[in-house]
């Protein structure tokens, strides 16, 4: 352009007037263009980028649990729908047992789920690793019918905590059956912080020790000060995680190799913390949150 303006020296008045506005909506159009385009770019990627995610999330994570499609069959269900119930707590501080896994989806919608490795794989080579599904199979004449157990827990992160074993012939209905039996074995724990080396005011641990026991495998849970952690199994802590409990000591004796009496044992220690009477005047001392 400048090369251009500077030959033709009759037409330079025109092109002058002409040429400063062309370039200048050159250079405008090219900002426009350039730069921005460069800046929008990015931004519509990143405003793009994320919203799949959680849409991807929800494609692939149960479907939200719609309360108004429900059919409550028990008298406990009725009441949760009309709103006669609406706490967790009210249902299980009552005579009644809970039947219908549409109760807790519905008081609780924040409930997490996890399954625990309870399977183990087969084959040589260092097989044997640490599988979600638990396969067996019968003998039989027509040949050998496999089929599929597993170990779900779910929990709120508040004290409210359920592990349920499903078996089936498929993965999934196994799955669901796990996970739908987690829900109806929902207990409260209480927690709290019993851990003489810590004197905070918060439920962050477990308020005395307990201990559980299946089989040959025992489990003893510690409170412990804050800041620990959760010094336990693996599947121990994903069951102590989905409580609420952050920070607690362990020591298992036994076969802990077979994990369903190791879950088993985890929810009797569980369970003791609830059957333990505690005294009104030692609550407010062990910071138990109820
Ligand atoms: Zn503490």
């Amino acid at each position: 352009m400048a090369k251009d303006e500077k030959e033709p020296k009759a037409e330079e008045a025109e092109k002058k007037q002409e040429a400063p506005a062309e370039s200048k909506e050159a250079e405008t159009s090219k900002t426009e263009e350039g730069e921005p385009s460069a800046e929008a770019k990015p931004h519509i990627e990143a405003n793009t980028k994320p919203a799949p995610g959680p849409r991807g999330r929800d494609a692939r994570g149960p479907p939200a649990f719609d309360i108004d499609a429900w059919k409550p069959k028990t008298e406990m269900g009725k009441k949760v729908k009309m709103g006669d119930i609406t706490d967790i707590d009210q249902v299980l501080n009552s005579d009644k047992k809970l039947l219908e896994a549409e109760i807790v989806d519905a008081l609780l919608p924040s409930l997490e789920s996890d399954l625990l490795l309870i399977g183990q794989s087969k084959g040589k080579f260092g097989g044997g690793q640490r599988r979600v599904f638990r396969q067996t199979q019968k003998k039989t004449k027509e040949g050998n019918k496999p089929s599929f157990a597993t170990c779900a827990v779910v929990g709120d992160h508040k004290g409210h905590v359920g592990i349920g074993y499903g078996k089936s012939r498929e993965t999934v209905p196994a799955r669901e059956k796990a996970i739908r039996r987690a829900k109806i074995n929902l207990i409260k724990i209480r927690r709290g912080c019993g851990s003489w080396q810590c004197s905070c005011k918060e439920p962050h641990s477990i308020p005395f020790e307990v201990e559980g026991k299946c089989g040959s495998v025992k489990v003893k849970l510690m409170p412990a000060p804050k800041g620990t952690g959760l010094c336990a199994g693996s599947e121990i802590s994903k069951v102590l995680k989905l409580a609420g409990v952050e920070d607690v000591w362990s020591k298992t004796t036994g076969k802990t190799t077979s994990r369903i009496n190791l879950t088993a044992a985890i929810e009797k220690a569980l369970k003791q913390i609830m059957e333990v009477k505690v005294q009104e005047k030692f609550k407010s001392n062990l910071n138990i949150e109820e």
